[in-house]
């Protein structure tokens, strides 16, 4: 790997803490601070992604690059650090929070010019770490790694990650947060993404009234990260708010078309270029359900249920709107582009519902048509992904119980399987109504209901087998994942196993990580 081709740019330009020192602290007025990461004496490489080593243009891995891929005895070139931002978590303002245990290496640019962060996850303390160890382990890196790749493929933006590697060190973990700490192994993931930079940047720098720098940070993301906004002035940051609101919205609705819940939309974990980040306690959807959560911290208040995350990011750019408010300086200005936001999100909502379902475009009575498909699903516990398979090749000369027993996580009597009959005769009423073929309409149905998604229960038994020592779940997971608008593995496209249904780690998750 060419990692003396990595350039630090942010920490050439920001100010930022050069102590090196990882002590725990407020670090007011800078957007980061350097450190050594941990260093580990004894790693080992589970995976490197090849392809995307190539493509970023960082080159192939040799055995010698092993280091580098926890972050031991890095070259001269590189200055490790970690950034600052601030968030508001579970809608409360938090202040500082901070990389705290994500460190940068820098920027590799590839031969077309695209440039490409890259980042490692769990390699050591930083002064952000807030009174936890910057270390992460194995489970919840894996996880990571598997769900972010799986994220690409569907075509959903997102952070990607490079390599998994354990550090040879155990770490302590309670993680159900109930008196029972274990030993667990530690991980390194080494992430990419064009720019890291989170919602909480603009905040922490609004909040401390460092405007000069706010500016500085949002004419840098700008120029590097949003080239189509051209005006100067007010107008850029008017534009350039405009814009981040319409990739949120973008990336929301891409979430509701695979079935994704985040589980921590914290501002901290909001991506300012709209991509998926911070993978902790996400899950895809088995059943669809608008109420559920798998963040167990966050089941008193549902706040990050699945059908609440249109209005989460909402909520959240509202905040970032008050910290670009200085820049911007025009209440109604934010309001307005604010409230458009909604209707912006429910139109490319209810677009993306229609090719979901083969329809070319939007109809008069489609809203109604959809909030009947949501109460059916909802009632009767249908698999989201399974449904969209099962509807393309739904016959009705075959018994419905056989058609949909497999899909349903509850036991379907005969009033259920009128109700079904009801909706399939509605649908095929409705898909008379096209103005494309039915091959068209097909079509369009398969690029844009995924065949298999990474369900959470797949990915515990993926990381019980490696805890074992095996890994042929794992290049299993890894070859479906990579192809999911097919059906690869036919025994990975079914509803999830009841034995899963109440297992911590497969239905429930914590942050703990
Ligand atoms: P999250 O909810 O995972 O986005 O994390 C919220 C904040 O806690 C972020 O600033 C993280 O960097 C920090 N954090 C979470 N886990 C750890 C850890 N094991 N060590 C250090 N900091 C952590
Ligand atoms: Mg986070």
């Amino acid at each position: 790997m060419n990692t003396q081709n990595i350039k630090q740019p942010f920490i050439d330009i920001f100010p930022g803490d050069f102590s090196r020192n990882n002590r725990q602290r407020n670090t007011p007025k800078v957007l980061f601070s350097t450190i050594d990461p941990a260093g580990f004496t004894n790693p080992e490489l589970i995976i490197f992604n090849d392809e995307l080593s190539a493509e970023i243009g960082i080159g192939k891995f040799e055995e010698k690059d092993l280091n580098f891929l926890v972050g031991t005895d890095l070259p001269e070139n590189i200055k490790a650090y970690a950034t600052a931002y601030a968030g508001h978590q579970f809608g409360n303002w938090a202040g500082q929070l901070g990389d705290g245990r994500a460190i940068l290496a820098g920027e590799i640019t590839n031969d077309s010019g695209r440039k490409t962060e890259i980042q490692w996850k769990g390699a050591g303390a930083t002064p952000y770490s807030r009174h936890a160890d910057g270390r992460a382990v194995l489970r919840s890196s894996l996880r990571e790694y598997l769900m972010s790749e799986a994220m690409y493929y569907l075509g959903v933006p997102t952070t990607r990650a490079l390599s998994l590697s354990l550090t040879g060190e155990n770490v302590v973990r309670d993680m159900m947060y109930n008196g029972n700490p274990q030993e667990e192994k530690g991980a390194v993931v080494v992430r990419t993404a064009e720019s890291f930079l989170r919602f909480g940047h603009y905040e922490l720098m609004s909040a401390q009234r460092e405007y000069k720098t706010l500016q500085e940070l949002v004419d840098f993301t700008i120029e590097n990260y949003f080239t189509e906004i051209s005006p100067e002035g007010p107008q850029k940051y008017k534009d350039f708010f405009e814009n981040v609101s319409k990739r949120t919205a973008d990336l929301m609705v891409e979430w509701f078309r695979v079935g994704f819940v985040h589980g921590v939309m914290n501002t901290d974990n909001m991506s300012i270029l709209g991509l998926t980040i911070d993978y902790g306690p996400f899950s895809m959807l088995d059943e669809y359900d608008l109420n559920f959560t798998p963040n167990t911290t966050d089941l008193p208040g549902r706040r990050y249920a699945f059908g609440k995350q249109g209005q989460i990011s909402q909520w959240n750019l509202w905040q970032l709107a008050n910290a670009l408010h200085p820049l911007i300086q025009d209440e109604k200005f934010l309001e307005d582009t604010l409230n458009k936001y909604g209707d912006y999100f429910w139109k490319q909502h209810d677009q993306m519902l229609c090719r979901k379902f083969g329809f070319d475009k939007l109809l008069e009575g489609d809203e109604e048509f959809f909030t009947n498909w949501q109460g059916l699903m909802q009632e009767l516990q249908l698999d989201y992904t399974l449904f969209f398979t099962q509807i393309e090749k739904f016959d009705m000369e075959t018994d419905l119980s056989k058609q949909f027993e497999n899909i349903s996580y509850i036991f379907l009597n005969n009033d259920d399987l009128g109700k079904i009959t009801d909706f399939i005769k509605s649908y095929h009423t409705r898909l008379k109504k096209n103005n494309i073929s039915e091959t068209e309409s097909v079509a369009l149905m398969k690029i844009t209901n995924p065949k298999f998604t990474l369900r959470n229960y797949l990915l515990y038994e993926c990381i019980e087998e490696i805890n074992s020592g095996k890994t042929e779940k794992l290049n299993i997971l890894l070859n479906a994942l990579q192809n999911p608008y097919e059906e690869i593995y036919s025994e990975l496209s079914v509803k999830r196993p009841s034995k899963y249904n109440d297992i911590s780690g497969s239905s429930t998750l914590s942050c703990s990580s």
